[in-house]
C-alpha cells in the first residue's frame, strides 16, 4: 500500500521481498479468504503502548477506502459476522489487486531479495546479494515474529535497533493458551468442544467461542483475551454467559446431580457440562452451595502456564516504539527517511479485520510522505 501510494505520487519505488513471491501471510489469512478489513474498525480496537498513536493513519484511510479498491477490482466479499469482510472466492484476488495497483503506479518489486545490509550516508544503501540499492527513504515492512516457517524474521527490529530506535518486547498475541498440566489433565481429553463464553482479564473481556484444544484453550473469545493477558496472572472465563442455571434448583425440591446436570447441559455443551460437574459437584444441595456453583461456573479462573508462541500466533504484539515515530507519517523522529508500517510497529489489531486494516492505513500515510 505505501509502495503504490508513493508510486502514484511519482517516486520511484522498488519492493526488496525476501520470499519468492510476496503476500505469503495475506494468502494464509481469514483460513484462505482473508479478513481483508471491518467495517466497525475504531482506535478501541487496537492495543499499543500509546493507544492514540493509529488513530490518525486510521482516521485518513478508513475501511471505506480499501473497500473501495476491492469493489474498483471487482473482488466478490461478503461480511461474516461482526464487521469482518472476507473474499468470497480467495485471499489470492487481494494480491493479485496489490500487484496490479503496484504495475500500474510504476512499482518495480523484486522477490527473493533479501537485505543483507543498510547504511546510511546522504541516503539509504541497501545490499541485496550482489547489488546495491540507494534511496532518500526506506520503508520497513517486514511484519512481526509470527508464523516462522512462512518467513516471518525479526529483521525490521534489527534494523530499528541499528538506528537507535526503541522497541516494545515482540510476543505473540491472538494465540491459543496452554493449561498448566494440571488443567490439561482434567480437560484437554475434550479437545474439539466448543462453547460461546467470555473470557476477560482485569481490563478487557470477549464474548464469541472458545474452543477446547490437546494442549489448552483456543477459539476467538480465547484468541482475543490471550492479547492483553500477561504471563502469571489469570484468565476468567463465563461458560454460561448471561445465564441462571441454578435458579429453578434454588427454588424447587429436585436438588440433585441429575437436576443440575440437566440444567447445566442447557447451557454448556454436553461433554463440558458433565465434566464441569464431575469436577465440581456441590459439596451439599443447599442454596449456598448452588450459589457456589453457580458464581464459579461464571467464574471459571485459570491461569494459564503460557501461550502456543509465535509458531501459532496470528500477530506480533510489541515492536517498534511509537514513541519513535511521526503518528502522521510514520517516520522516525530521529532518522530522515527511515519510516516503520505495518505489524513491525507496536500497534496490535484484535482478531477480526484490524490487522490488515492497520496495515493499508499506515502503508498509506508513509506512501504519501516518502
Ligand atoms: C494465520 C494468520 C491469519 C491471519 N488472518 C488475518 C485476517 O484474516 N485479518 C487480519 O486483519 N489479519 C490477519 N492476520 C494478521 C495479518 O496477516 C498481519 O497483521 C499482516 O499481514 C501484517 O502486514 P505487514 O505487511 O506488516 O507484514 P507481513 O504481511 O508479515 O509482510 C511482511 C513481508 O516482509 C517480508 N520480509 C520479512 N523479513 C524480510 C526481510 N528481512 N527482507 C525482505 N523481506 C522480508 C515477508 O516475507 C513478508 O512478505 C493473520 C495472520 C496469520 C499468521
Amino acid at each position: 500500500m505505501c509502495a503504490i501510494e508513493a508510486g502514484k505520487r511519482g517516486r520511484r519505488v522498488i519492493v526488496l521481498e525476501r520470499s519468492e513471491r510476496i503476500g505469503k501471510k495475506i494468502l494464509i489469512s481469514g483460513g484462505g479468504r482473508c479478513n481483508f478489513t471491518n467495517l466497525h474498525c475504531r482506535p478501541e480496537n487496537f492495543l499499543s503502548a500509546n493507544p492514540h498513536f493509529a488513530k490518525s493513519a486510521l482516521a485518513r484511510y478508513t475501511p471505506d477506502d480499501f473497500i473501495s479498491l476491492v469493489e474498483k477490482h471487482h473482488i466478490p466479499y461478503h461480511e461474516k459476522t461482526l464487521g469482518q469482510l472476507f473474499c468470497d472466492r480467495s485471499a489470492r484476488d487481494i494480491t493479485n489487486l496489490l500487484e496490479e495497483e503496484c504495475r500500474s503506479a510504476g512499482v518495480q518489486i523484486l522477490v527473493s531479495s533479501e537485505p543483507r545490509e543498510i547504511s546510511r550516508d546522504t541516503g539509504f544503501v541497501v545490499r541485496v546479494k550482489d547489488e546495491q540499492f540507494r534511496a532518500s527513504a526506506l520503508v520497513v515492512a517486514t511484519g512481526g515474529l509470527s508464523i516462522p516457517k512462512i518467513g516471518a524474521t525479526a529483521f525490521g527490529y534489527e534494523v530499528a535497533k541499528q538506528f537507535g530506535l526503541k522497541i516494545q518486547p515482540p510476543r505473540p498475541a491472538l494465540v491459543p493458551l496452554v493449561l498448566a498440566p494440571e488443567d490439561r489433565a482434567r480437560y484437554c481429553d475434550l479437545a474439539g468442544v466448543s462453547a460461546e463464553v467470555v473470557a476477560s482479564t482485569d481490563h478487557q473481556h470477549f464474548r464469541e467461542k472458545m474452543l477446547i484444544t490437546h494442549r489448552g484453550l483456543s477459539g476467538p473469545a480465547i484468541l482475543q483475551i490471550s492479547s492483553y493477558w500477561t504471563a502469571g496472572t489469570p484468565v476468567r472465563i463465563d461458560l454460561a454467559p448471561g445465564r441462571e442455571i441454578t435458579t429453578n434448583l434454588r427454588s424447587g425440591d429436585s436438588r440433585n446431580a441429575t437436576a443440575l446436570r440437566s440444567a447445566l447441559r442447557q447451557v454448556v455443551p454436553n461433554r463440558l457440562a458433565d465434566r464441569w460437574l464431575e469436577l465440581h459437584t456441590p459439596p451439599a444441595w443447599t442454596n449456598q452451595a448452588l450459589e457456589n456453583f453457580e458464581r464459579r461456573t461464571h467464574e471459571w479462573e485459570i491461569v494459564p502456564a503460557g501461550t502456543e508462541g509465535f509458531e501459532k500466533a496470528e500477530v506480533t504484539a510489541g515492536g517498534v516504539d511509537t514513541g519513535e515515530l511521526s503518528a502522521k507519517t510514520m517516520e522516525s523522529r530521529e532518522v530522515p527517511g527511515l519510516f516503520f508500517i505495518g505489524e513491525v510497529v507496536d500497534v496490535t489489531g484484535q482478531l477480526g479485520g484490524f490487522n490488515f486494516q492497520w496495515a493499508w492505513a499506515s502503508g498509506v500515510a508513509a506512501g504519501q510522505a516518502v
